[in-house]
């Protein structure tokens, strides 16, 4: 506990605005609650438009001279950032699991993850290049080449501090483009703990500026007004993504939107089923669930339904649920009451319709969050879990007869973020990439993401992709100059 009460004293409470940490002016702060406990943490500074703007301002002035920084010095400094946050992983670890409930296993899990995606796009910085050739007529030559879009915002949810974080403010840097953070208001912690780090790896002033507020859409909305604004990165709901899509159509700015999930989880009878339930544990029940890569339908062939849902419910009544910073902890607090209520009407209502709960199935009464680990079997169509984003440990079995069938199961949703399928069918493993419509496939896995990998969804999951050779170009303009021939 006094190393939690040091920690958490060590983190800046400001706002990060020009290399300096500075009150809100307003002079408002907020609080930072353990949803384990409900406590709370510490209170941060609470930004207002205004200090939105000044973000801007900053990241305005500081643009010229980030642009015109070598690649390579852009690229030192991201390694040095990820450099700090491996020395720094068990502080990162702790904070996470205290503002956000998961494991502290799984807080290191993302430590590693997110750090990643400072070390790639270290590398990534010095290999913006171009094309040069002769036009098609072979009168003229012609090149392309890449600048920085200019200073972006940058919108990330609670749900993964760090990683949405890092996933953005590190292709963006290593683009020569500078940015306004607003990070979200359930776990600022993190992210003003991870600025701290950014600046001692070197990040000049006005670079990376952050606005924790709990007035996201007055911030929002004018931050995106101005036009020295040139793109916003959204990782959160798909309502939020549509109304800052239509506010990026003002000033046509470029946008990555990293929305809602419904992931369809495909279990074939030619499956290995072993495999397959180790799949669905990390795909159901990593982050508590709280993932918009969640499986969220498990689309299982009625010849092994039941093989499948008993060897689940196995596994899941064998989960620790605490908080998350106890030994043998794997189900954390969900993030707060209106989360554990949701997640109950979902078993509700999926119960009224006929589904049959294995285990698990209720809240835990306070203090704390907690959702009981939940394998639900037989959950007939209409289900509202079967079209909403369950975001939570329940896990909603339905069952098919042929792939076709799987498939059409799996497409019927507005979503298309990620699919995981279970199959030793070569063949039927290759007809899946080219019938599912999804931006990602974990084909016999339950975990894609990676810091090398393009991340992102299709359909009303969104637009864009983060990581990968794909995740700098979000961040970078094109110009094409075309020169006669001599
Ligand atoms: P979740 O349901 O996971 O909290 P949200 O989409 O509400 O998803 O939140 C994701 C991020 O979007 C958070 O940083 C939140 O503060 C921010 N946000 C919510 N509403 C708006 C808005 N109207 N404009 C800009 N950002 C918003």
């Amino acid at each position: 506990a006094t190393r939690e009460a040091e920690l958490v004293a060590s983190v800046p409470t400001g706002l990060l605005i020009d290399g300096e940490w500075r009150p809100s002016s307003s002079g408002e702060t907020f609080e930072v609650v353990d949803p384990a406990t409900g406590l709370v943490l510490t209170r941060v500074a609470d930004a207002t438009p205004a200090d939105g703007l000044a973000a801007l301002d900053a990241a305005s002035r500081a643009g010229a001279e980030w642009a015109a920084t070598a690649p390579r010095r852009r690229g030192e400094i991201l390694r040095r950032a990820f450099d700090l946050a491996i020395e720094r992983q068990e502080d990162l670890a702790l904070l996470m699991t205290i503002e956000m409930g998961k494991s502290l296993p799984e807080a290191r899990g993302e430590v590693a993850y997110g750090s990643e995606f400072l070390r790639w796009f270290s590398e990534e910085a010095v290999r913006i290049s171009g094309r040069y050739g002769s036009n098609p007529e072979g009168t003229g030559t012609t090149i392309v080449s890449y600048r920085p879009v200019g200073p972006c915002f940058l919108i990330t949810p609670w749900n993964f501090p760090l990683a949405m974080a890092t996933r953005k403010i590190a292709p963006a840097l290593a683009a020569g483009c500078t940015v306004v953070l607003k990070p979200a208001e359930l776990t600022p912690l993190t992210s003003l703990f991870f600025a701290q780090l950014l600046l001692d790896a070197g990040v000049p002033a006005g670079v990376v500026n952050v606005v924790p507020t709990t007035d996201a859409s007055g911030v929002s909305s004018a931050v995106l007004a101005d036009s020295r604004t040139r793109k916003v990165s959204f990782t959160g709901s798909t309502p939020v993504g549509k109304v800052l899509l239509k506010q990026a159509a003002d000033n046509v700015l470029r946008t990555s939107m990293e929305l809602g999930g419904n992931a369809p989880f495909l279990v074939f009878d030619d499956a290995d089923l072993d495999a397959a339930v180790t799949g669905a544990m990390l795909a159901k029940f990593r982050n508590i669930g709280e993932a918009c890569t969640a499986a969220n339908r498990f689309i299982v062939h009625a010849s092994v339904a039941q093989a499948f849902g008993a060897a689940l419910t196995a596994k899941v009544k064998a989960l620790g649920v605490g908080r998350g910073t106890e030994e043998g902890v794997s189900i954390g607090p969900l993030i707060n009451r209106a989360a554990v209520e949701k997640n109950a009407q979902l078993v509700a209502d999926a119960v009224d319709r006929g589904a049959e709960v294995l285990t698990g199935g209720s809240a835990r009464s306070g203090p704390g969050t907690f959702f009981d680990p939940t394998v639900l079997t037989g959950v007939r169509p209409g289900s509202r879990l079967l079209s909403e984003e369950i975001f939570g440990p329940v896990a909603a079995i339905a069952t098919f007869e042929t792939e076709d069938e799987a498939v059409r199961l799996a497409n019927a949703t507005e979503f298309g973020l990620v699919a995981y399928a279970f199959t030793t069918d070569l063949a039927r493993g290759h007809r899946l990439i080219a019938s599912l419509q999804t931006g990602m496939l974990g084909l016999n896995t339950g975990v894609v993401s990676n810091a090398g990998a393009p991340f992102g969804g299709v359909k009303s999951s969104g637009l864009g992709r983060e990581g990968g050779l794909e995740g700098i170009h979000e961040y970078l303009d094109t110009t094409y100059t075309l020169i006669p021939a001599g």
